[in-house]
């Protein structure tokens, strides 16, 4: 999205009177070739002897002379109507022209005109192209200059007027958001008020939020509605090779918005210049705390009449550097969540608001299906939508497209290309139908919503588990389960090939798991002997800071980490073991049933699994 800054519209109107001067030059030189070879051009060229044989029988009426030139007007015209050269020196009488011919002969002074125009266009070609060649060089350098000077300006864009503009209205959801931004509006609209109760009106504001849950738009909609200008910046413009390049582009910027004020200032991915120093480790740690210091200092300086919020985003609020967050700085935090279920029905009707959709489309359905997806996620599926139906030759979406889009989104493309022999096509097969019966039969997993053994993206397969309604938290119970059925493929091809006849197909599976695994020890406290600790070890530092730094926890701890992690992930598996040869009919059944259509749905998949029994064993709970 180009904006404009005032520097560019200066630019743009040099630009137009030099594009300007330069066609004015073409046209004149035009002109100018033109006039000087124009004036006997409609004539017909006769030869010289033809009109002095003509001249002599009395069909020519005049003869204009004029140097060389001749201009003649035969009997019966009133303007001359052929033209010829004699031979440059001699008269027409030495050609050949009876001394009593009834012609008139009329000698003109010779024209200067056309041999003035040639002298001037030959004499001003060489000297306008030398110019065009010295503007053309000296702009060039000019640029470089300006490059070398504007290195420390800001590539912050200035979304004027001109710019469409965005408002609340535009963006579907995030109501809280909104309630809390609308706060920061009236202050932008209204300073006089807070001002006069003597209330600070606060600098800055952060919005925390995964990505493309629409912090940008949402920042956008807060200058629309306020109707100021709308700077926009992203943190790792700031950071340049050079040092001290970021400072001087942070004062650049802020001294521009104060020019601008009351306005907005929008600073994305603030934690790439923002976050907690320390270390002070190699150039690039010190350029960006330089950065930082910078951006504290130019907001401490905003004085009570500064009307300049500066809005920032991030979606790791946890590794910003403390200084940022103190009052006074950006002391207000708004939060953006993922959209529910309702919201991203909103969000799809927006997005699908100016695309023709058939009856079919149901974007409830759709919105229910994409718990997790973020805005710019949905966006991107009502986008997919309608490029797949454009390439059907569709009048209108349906809903066979909006399916194919979310796919492609969730899991990427089909790749029906890649070649798979008969034995592959069944192992993975049966891998798939592990997952979907594991998943199927355990009580605490979502229900399967899609198999298929067509390759997608950069599996072989997929399962496709769908929770019924959005969820916000997960158990200790629907954890084990999506481990056990994430396991379910192994075991599977396990129970058909043998011990040793198990392929890398469960690559992606076992990392999955383990990562699972891992976070829920870790992170959420879920360990047996660990239970309610949380080892978490990214501090935001660099890779550096990591790699100095100690872990917070004993290499005893890390041991028991490990443990639990592993028997975990070992009892997923027996759990696996146990549902899959407990339901061994219905392994080859649903593996048959995928090899025959390659994708099943729902209802054909709940049909075959009909008659599945949890084993006692692989309970976890009554
Ligand atoms: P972020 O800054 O949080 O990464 P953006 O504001 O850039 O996200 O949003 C990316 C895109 O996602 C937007 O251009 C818009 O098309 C879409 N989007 C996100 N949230 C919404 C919403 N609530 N309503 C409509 N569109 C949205």
């Amino acid at each position: 999205m180009a904006g404009k800054t005032p520097k560019n519209t200066k630019k743009g109107v040099g630009q137009v009177a030099r594009l300007g001067l330069f066609w004015a030059i073409i046209v004149f030189l035009g002109l100018a070739v033109y006039a000087a070879l124009s004036p006997n051009s409609n004539l017909k060229n006769v030869a010289l002897t033809d009109v002095v044989r003509r001249a002599n029988a009395g069909e020519i009426a005049k003869i204009d002379i004029q140097g060389n030139d001749l201009k003649i007007t035969p009997k019966g015209q009133k303007q001359p109507t052929e033209k010829s050269v004699k031979e440059s020196g001699s008269t027409i009488y030495e050609q050949g022209l009876n001394k009593d011919a009834k012609v008139e002969i009329n000698v003109l002074p010779p024209s200067q005109t056309g041999e003035v125009l040639w002298s001037l266009t030959v004499t001003i070609v060489p000297v306008v192209i030398i110019v065009i060649f010295f503007m053309f060089m000296m702009r060039q350098a000019q640029g470089q200059n300006n490059q070398a000077m504007g290195f420390g300006k800001s590539k912050a864009r200035l979304y004027g007027e001109d710019k469409e503009k965005i408002v609340f209205e535009d963006i579907a959801g995030n109501d809280n958001a909104k309630q809390d931004l609308q706060e920061v509006v009236d202050f932008l609209k209204h300073p006089k008020k807070y001002k006069e109760l003597g209330a600070k009106i606060p600098k800055g504001v952060l919005l925390v939020g995964n990505p493309g849950t629409g912090k940008t738009m949402l920042a956008r909609a807060v200058a629309g509605e306020a109707g100021v200008p709308f700077f926009s910046i992203s943190g790792s413009e700031f950071v340049e090779m050079f040092v001290g390049v970021g400072a001087s582009r942070v004062r650049d910027l802020f001294s521009k918005a104060k020019k601008n004020a009351p306005c907005i200032i929008f600073i994305d991915e603030i934690d790439a210049v923002g976050r907690k120093r320390g270390s002070g480790m190699g150039g690039g740690h010190d350029e960006r705390e330089q950065t930082l210091n910078q951006i504290l200092v130019e907001m401490d300086g905003f004085d009570g009449d500064t009307n300049v919020i500066v809005l920032a985003a991030t979606n790791r609020a946890d590794v910003l550097d403390p200084a940022l967050l103190r009052p006074g700085r950006f002391d207000r935090r708004v939060t953006i969540t993922l959209p529910e279920r309702k919201d991203r029905e909103a969000i799809l009707k927006v997005h699908f608001k100016k695309k023709p959709t058939d009856e079919t489309v149901d974007l409830d359905k759709l919105a229910a299906k994409t718990a997790g997806s973020s805005g710019a996620d949905l966006a991107n599926i009502a986008n997919e939508a309608a490029i797949i139906a454009a390439r059907r030759n569709k009048k209108k979406i349906t809903n066979e497209e909006l399916t194919e889009a979310f796919e492609r989104v969730a899991i990427g493309p089909e790749r029906k290309a890649k070649v798979m022999n008969d034995h592959e096509k069944e192992l993975t097969a049966y891998h798939e139908a592990g997952h979907a019966i594991v998943g199927h039969v355990l009580p605490d997993s979502d229900p399967v919503h899609k198999v298929t053994i067509i390759p997608r993206g950069g599996t072989g397969g997929v399962t496709w588990f769908l929770p019924p309604e959005d969820k916000s938290y997960t158990n200790v119970y629907e954890f084990k389960d999506i481990l056990a059925r994430a396991m379910g493929g192994r075991i599977a091809e396990q129970i058909i090939y043998g011990d040793d006849g198990i392929t890398t197909g469960a690559g992606s599976d076992l990392r999955k798991a383990t990562e699972i695994a891992r976070d829920m020890i870790i992170e959420q406290g879920m360990g047996k002997g660990l239970r309610d600790q949380v080892f978490h070890e990214d501090n935001g530092g660099l890779m550096f800071d990591k790699m100095t730094r100690e872990r917070p926890y004993s290499d005893e701890t890390a041991k028991l980490i490990d443990q639990e992690v592993s028997q975990l992930i070992t009892e997923a598996k027996q759990r696996a073991m146990l549902v899959l040869k407990a339901n061994r009919p219905f392994l080859d059944k649903l593996a048959e049933a995928l090899l025959k259509d390659e994708t099943l749905e729902e209802a054909a998949v709940d049909e075959i699994l009909s008659g599945t029994k949890l084993p006692k064993e692989a309970k976890l709970h009554a």
